[in-house]
C-alpha cells in the first residue's frame, strides 16, 4: 500500500495529463519519481490517505521528523502561507472536503481517479490562490490525467 496525501496523488494524475509519466529523482530526494512509477504501472494499487508525511515525504530532507520544513514560492501566489505545511495542510483540506476523504481511508488510484471525475468539478477555489492561468492548465492537465488513467488496463 501506498501512504500519500490527496494533494500529491492530484499532483501526479495533473501530471500525468501533461504527457509526465516518469519523472526525473529530484534533489530534494522525495518519492515522487517512484511512487508516480508505481502507480502508473499499476492503477489499482492500494493506497492510505495521509495527511501528513507520506511516502513522497519520508525520504526527503526537507522531512524532519515527520514536519516539512520547506517554504513555497509565494511571488506568484502572495496570498499563501509561506511554510509547506501549511500549504499542503490547506490544499488537502480543500481536496478531502471536495472527495469526500477520511484520513486514513484506503482506495486504489482508480477508485480516487473515478471520485475525481464525478466530484473535482472547477478547481478554481482550492487553488484560489494561484493565478489564472495556472488553474486553467492545472484543471485541463487534471482532467485528461483522469480520463488517462482510468482508461488504463488492469495489471496483468
Ligand atoms: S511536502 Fe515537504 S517533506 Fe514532503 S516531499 Fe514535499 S518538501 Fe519534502
Amino acid at each position: 500500500m501506498i501512504i500519500i496525501k490527496p494533494h500529491h496523488l492530484v499532483d501526479i494524475i495533473t501530471d500525468f495529463g501533461a504527457g509526465i509519466t516518469d519523472p526525473e529523482p529530484h534533489p530534494y530526494g522525495h518519492a515522487v519519481h517512484s511512487v508516480t512509477r508505481e502507480i502508473l504501472a499499476n492503477p489499482d494499487v492500494e493506497l492510505g490517505m495521509e495527511w501528513g508525511a507520506d511516502d513522497i515525504c519520508r525520504p526527503c530532507r526537507h522531512n524532519l521528523e515527520g514536519l516539512c520544513d520547506d517554504v513555497i514560492d509565494t511571488s506568484y501566489r502572495p496570498a499563501a502561507p509561506k511554510s509547506k505545511r501549511e500549504w499542503n495542510l490547506l490544499l488537502d483540506r480543500r481536496w478531502s472536503e471536495r472527495l469526500g476523504l477520511r484520513p486514513d481511508e484506503r482506495l486504489t488510484a482508480r477508485e480516487f481517479c473515478a471520485r475525481l471525475r464525478d466530484r473535482a468539478g472547477d478547481v478554481s477555489d482550492i487553488y484560489r490562490e494561484l493565478p489564472g492561468d495556472r488553474i486553467a492548465t492545472r484543471q485541463a492537465n487534471l482532467e485528461l490525467g483522469v480520463r488517462k488513467l482510468l482508461e488504463k488496463p488492469a495489471k496483468a
